[in-house]
């Protein structure tokens, strides 16, 4: 059975990517697009997710905005449609906070593939090094920063050293010179580093070191395609997992 797809934020960069990759499967179908700007070409154009009908739509995708996915879960919820977050910028909580616990939800701060498999690799190895920073690198009109994959890597490293009852050695740092120098700290004190520049798409790379060897883990999203077959494993899994799962990893 073809599952009917609806793409907020979809005038976006990733939301017409979503629009035209989802397309291209057979059981997949865009029947509405929602975004508060005109999406150029769509006939079945709504500005608000309130506008949609919940007979016709099986599944709504987000790639929008913090907001925009806070009011999609909330009109997910109240009409019992399954929800796949890609909007960044809201954490597990507030997206608890935002729906009850039945919900079918899928939030996921990045659906490649290999930045999945990057951020297993890196809580393998987290254990096994003292020190270790994460740098994320994205576009220059990425909003939020630090990125939401680097949180979750983050938060899966120092879940991995917890297990391990492993500690992170302390930063030597006891003078910035410049407020901000040494990055911001994610769980587990986990230093993160954030780049914008034009021509980056998302990039990420972590660093990890230990006495006399150094171990680099880094993935690269050359272009937003990388993020469509993630979103798909997303929707054909939504409607059999109640309640919210978080990251694509127990997807994959
Ligand atoms: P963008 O600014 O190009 O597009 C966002 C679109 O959403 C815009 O067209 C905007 O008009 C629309 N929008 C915003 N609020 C809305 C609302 N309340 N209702 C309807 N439409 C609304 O941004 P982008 O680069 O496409 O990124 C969109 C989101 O996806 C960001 O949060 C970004 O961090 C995230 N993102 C996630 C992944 C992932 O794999 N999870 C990958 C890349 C980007």
């Amino acid at each position: 059975m073809v599952i009917k797809i609806a793409v907020v934020g979809a005038a976006g960069r990733m939301g017409q990517i979503m629009v035209q990759g989802l397309s291209e499967y057979d059981d997949l179908s865009i029947v509405t697009v929602v975004d508060v700007l005109e999406v150029p070409g769509a006939t079945n154009w709504v500005t608000s997710v309130t506008d949609l009908s919940a007979n016709d739509v099986d599944v709504v995708v987000d790639f929008s905005s913090a907001a925009g996915a806070t009011a999609t879960l909330r009109w997910c919820a109240v009409n019992g449609v399954a929800a796949v977050i890609g909007a960044t910028g809201l954490s597990p909580e507030q997206v608890r906070s935002a729906v009850d616990e039945n919900a079918n939800v899928v939030l996921a701060a990045n659906f490649s593939i290999g930045a999945i498999l990057a951020e297993r690799f890196a809580a393998q190895a987290a254990p096994y090094f003292e020190r270790v920073e994460i740098i994320e690198m994205h576009h220059d009109q990425k909003r939020d920063a630090p990125s939401g994959t680097s949180l979750a890597t983050a938060s899966a490293m120092a879940v991995a050293r917890r297990a391990a009852q492993v500690s992170t050695n302390p930063d030597p740092t006891v003078s910035l010179v410049l407020e901000g120098a040494r990055g911001a700290l994610g769980e587990g004190d986990i230093p993160i580093h954030s780049v914008r520049l034009p021509g980056l798409v998302a990039h990420q790379e972590v660093i990890f070191g230990r006495p006399g060897e150094g171990l680099t883990i880094r993935h690269d999203s050359y272009d937003r395609s990388s993020f469509v077959s993630g979103v798909a494993l997303a929707v054909r899994s939504v409607r059999n997992r109640p309640g919210l799962t978080v990251g694509l990893d127990e997807l994959i």
